[in-house]
């Protein structure tokens, strides 16, 4: 018999407030798998048992499944009529059930045809499996939700062809199946949700260490690719070792079974998955050489692996309830990770990047129509909730409440979180719950963290008594309405802070505290606003200070202070917090940029601009500062991007944006050309290459050198960099150098463009990542034409349409990362998007969801892009058999 899944005319809301514990649930979990080309069939065998935490004794059990073709059932042994059980949308329900019995299945499965990446598929020439969020249910039936944690054992059955056959756990058994087949037998005797299973079939070489636990435990780590990639995977190795020391040493966490491995596959949705001792990761993720990979894509690599392999405890030991506490794991784990690169490198540039991708990416998604909070009450497609709010808003989350507990108290609050979970599934409220019980502090008001969405505003002002020598701040917060609730109750806001005088941070003595004495001569500290208006004195402030507040972006929200551009330039000099030194120099940009698009909106065609100087001069004091890392002097250096200008706007002037921005940039160009040049020509372009923070640290500020004496038009400069782009040793500095020919106008610079990107085409063609990032390079470039180039390379060798890195790299990359040509005034921008949209939205739902973001802001725009943005979303809605992941976005974004 065949069961085909029809998509749903009106897909179904699902609510937190309706969740239900298990009717039943799954002691062990016997699986095998017979692969063979074309289909593969299989068999499982479950041993259910009735809840005893359920309301009432179920005698039915509905299992998920999708895309299945059912072969056989039984129970306890006896063959089931079709009168036993029924068929719904994604389920099977088997009527009769008792209390515990054996449910074997036998199911037919189709990887080679399965584009959607989710379940089991085959991508390029091995099979892979992708089961969180709901995959598994599209490998056979089951009970597929985290809350069912079961033993898995997993037998995997395949041609000889593909010699490396691989599931969770420990291998306990293998051998031959006839002449030309064999199999392995797996067994991971750690209870895990189905979301967590994984199973790999394929011709793969692997690279082999090994890490000592603390406790004396020797465990085998191998990392699994294609046998190209063999040279590629030695700093994901070192990274994984340094991920275990680190857990131990910061958590007390010990990894648990023997064998550590992770795949790397091309094919991939996601960035990568945590399997329970399998983690599958996308090669962008894993792979990394000098030759090959940037320095991004090497700290990408160090931060992945962490990020899975923190997860061996936050997310599997301890797992969700429900997919409503995804943040649980997600906002957890990212934080974790996040703490560790800063650990790794450089803490405040580490802080930088992280603040930049929240405020840009994630306040945006906060103020548009799929603003949830990290703790969502409903969803159509739990797909579309990996989102910014859930990992990067999530983190935020936790990141406040380790710095409102202290170091000590945060671990002692882990501790027991793990201790007491551990093996559980569980809620957010029990992470809480944990962290208060632990460290006695009461988190009440805190908790509406996880159920408001939007992002606060603070309103902050101050006033100086010379005479009393009293220094307020006042702090008035607000958040605007979103989709979930329109008034929203005031927030627990830790600002972290200081004053700055004429001769640095001075000594806070607030009114009614005791002293903080968390720096040692008492010039910081943490105020904590949990009213709609608060108002803290300082006390023996001898002269009017310069306020530092949210030092190190201690809370996740947009605020206002009314700093001259002269306090700007104090902070951006002595604050003894870098992160506000960065801050203010966005600020100070800002503030000039804003100079330029008042003039720009009084007229399109100027031809020359006043700038005011006070940015330069800034400039021009940083580059003479020794004491500043190179990565952050290269952050200051940079202006606000115009992703984070476009979400600071309320209603965004794509053209004033990007040509005001630029005119300041050509500005600065010439104003520092000397001290440019001086850098450029400084820094040692024979040097060896390192992934070091330093070494990147300078080759980040040289490449930023570079991209401003580019704008010069200099012929000189222009063959330097044609020079670089020719002689680097490492992929840094070539794609550096591409990206600044490909973007530059000199008629010089466009030839040599040509020439280079042809030369790296032949050169890397047999590379996919780095075939990537030159697609990249061509979609973001800002000169006129770039759509129509971006088109022709659709149908380019290199390009594959199924392939989500080949999709996330020319066309999101145009979408997201190229304003001035996806908002062209036509709208052609808009057409091409909705046109990739429908084709995906049979093929790789998840995919096109993810791609829908540019348009479905929307309501940002003037009114005449907002009539073409959301004609195209109409557009989308009225094609039959929409996915829900795209149903779910695009209807609510058209409310
Ligand atoms: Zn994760």
């Amino acid at each position: 018999m065949t069961v085909l899944t029809q998509p749903t005319q009106q897909p179904t809301t699902t609510y937190l407030k309706d969740y239900q514990v298990p009717d039943y649930l799954i002691k062990t979990t016997d699986l095998r798998f017979e692969i063979t080309d074309g289909e593969t069939l299989v068999s499982s065998m479950l041993h259910l048992y009735r809840n005893p935490a359920a309301s009432s004794p179920a005698t039915q059990l509905t299992l998920q499944g999708a895309d299945l073709e059912l072969v056989s059932i039984a129970i306890d042994g006896r063959l089931l009529e079709t009168t036993d059980y029924a068929f719904g949308e994604e389920s099977l329900t088997v009527f009769n059930t008792p209390e515990e019995f054996s449910l074997i299945t036998i199911t037919r499965i189709k990887p080679e045809t399965n584009t959607s990446l989710e379940g089991l598929y085959k991508s390029r020439t091995m099979y892979c499996t992708q089961c969180e969020a709901e995959g598994f249910r599209k490998i056979t039936y089951y009970l597929d939700r985290p809350d069912v944690m079961s033993e898995f054992t997993t037998t995997v059955v395949a041609d000889k062809k593909y010699p490396v056959l691989l599931s969770n756990g420990n291998l306990i058994a293998q051998g031959d199946v006839g002449e030309n087949r064999h199999y392995a037998t797996w067994h991971d005797p750690f209870k895990k949700p189905a979301y967590l299973f994984a199973l790999v079939a394929g011709d793969l070489a692997h690279i082999e260490d090994s890490f000592i636990t603390c406790s004396g435990r020797k465990v085998a780590l191998k990392i699994f690719v294609e046998p190209k990639d063999l040279d590629k995977c030695d700093h994901a190795m070192t990274s994984l070792k340094h991920s275990m020391r680190w857990d131990e040493e910061v958590y007390g966490r010990e990894y648990d079974l023997d064998i550590f491995m992770i795949v790397a596959v091309d094919d991939f949705n996601m960035g990568a998955m945590e399997n329970k001792g399998l983690n599958i990761f996308n090669t962008s993720c894993v792979l990394a050489k000098p030759e090959t990979t940037t320095d991004a894509g090497f700290q990408r690599v160090e931060g992945v692996v962490a990020h899975e392999y923190f997860h061996n405890w936050s997310g599997n030991r301890v797992t969700c309830r429900d997919w409503f506490q995804l943040s649980l794991k997600e906002g957890f784990t990212v934080y974790r990770d996040s703490e560790f690169s800063a650990d790794m490198g450089s803490r405040t540039v580490k802080r930088v990047e992280d603040v930049s991708l929240l405020r840009t990416l994630q306040f945006a998604e906060d103020a548009g129509p799929m603003a949830h909070p990290i703790r969502p009450e409903s969803y159509i497609e739990i797909s579309n909730f990996y989102t910014m709010t859930i990992y990067e808003k999530g983190a935020e989350v936790i990141r406040m409440l380790a710095n409102l507990l202290g170091k000590e108290n945060f671990r002692k609050g882990t501790d027991l979180y793990f201790d007491r979970h551990d093996g559980q599934a569980v809620t957010t409220e029990d992470f809480v719950a944990a962290l208060a019980d632990a460290s006695g502090r009461d988190l009440t008001q805190f908790k509406r963290w996880y159920s408001q969405a939007g992002t606060p505003r603070l309103h902050i002002t101050d006033s100086y008594d010379e005479s009393t020598q009293e220094y307020s701040l006042t702090i008035k917060q607000t958040c605007p309405p979103t989709p979930e609730c329109q008034h929203k109750l005031p927030f627990h806001i830790p600002i972290a802070m200081g004053l700055l005088g004429s001769a640095g941070d001075l000594p806070l003595v607030l009114k009614g505290a005791e002293p903080d004495f968390e720096t040692s001569d008492n010039t910081h500290r943490v105020l904590e606003l949990t009213q709609a208006e608060q108002t803290f004195v300082f006390e023996h402030v001898q002269e009017k200070p310069v306020p530092s507040l949210l030092r190190g972006f201690s809370a996740p929200v947009k605020s206002t202070f009314d700093y001259s551009r002269a306090d700007l330039a104090i902070l951006m000099s002595r604050d003894s917090d870098g992160f506000n030194r960065w801050e203010a120099s966005q600020q100070l940009g800002l503030h000039i940029i804003n100079d330029v698009i008042a003039q720009f909106q009084v007229d399109q065609h100027l031809t020359s601009v006043s700038i005011d100087p006070s940015l330069v001069n800034a400039y021009r004091q940083v580059l003479r500062d020794e004491s500043l890392d190179k990565a952050m002097v290269a952050y200051m250096l940079t202006l606000p991007t115009e992703a984070y200008m476009t979400e600071l706007a309320d209603v965004v002037d794509v053209e004033a944006i990007h040509y005001s921005r630029a005119a300041v940039r050509s500005h600065i160009a010439h104003e520092l050309r000397a001290e440019f040049l001086a850098i450029y020509h400084d820094y040692d372009h024979q040097q060896a290459y390192a992934a070091t923070a330093d070494a990147i640290a300078a080759r980040s500020l040289k490449n930023v050198a570079l991209g401003y004496l580019m704008l010069l038009n200099d012929d000189a400069v222009i063959r330097s960099c044609e020079q670089q782009y020719r002689t680097a040793n490492n992929m840094t500095d070539v794609i550096a150098a591409l990206t600044q020919l490909v973007n530059a106008q000199a008629p010089l610079a466009q030839t040599l463009a040509v020439t280079a990107l042809a030369d790296f085409y032949e050169h890397w063609q047999h590379e996919s990542l780095v075939v990537n990032q030159w697609l990249s390079v061509q979609a973001t470039c800002v000169l006129p034409h770039t759509l129509q180039k971006v088109q022709a390379l659709q149908q380019h060798p290199a390009y594959d349409g199924k392939n989500p890195n080949k999709i996330r790299a020319l066309i999101s990359s145009f979408c997201n990362g190229n304003a001035i040509n996806f908002h062209a005034n036509a709208g052609e921008g808009y057409r091409f998007l909705a046109d990739q949209i429908i084709v995906l939205n049979a093929q790789n739902p998840q995919i096109a969801s993810r791609l829908l973001t540019p348009l479905t802001k929307w309501k940002k725009y003037p009114p005449a892009r907002q009539v073409l943005m959301k004609g195209e979303l109409q557009r989308i809605m009225a094609e039959p058999k929409l996915s829900k992941d795209v149903f779910e976005v695009v209807s609510k974004s058209l409310v």
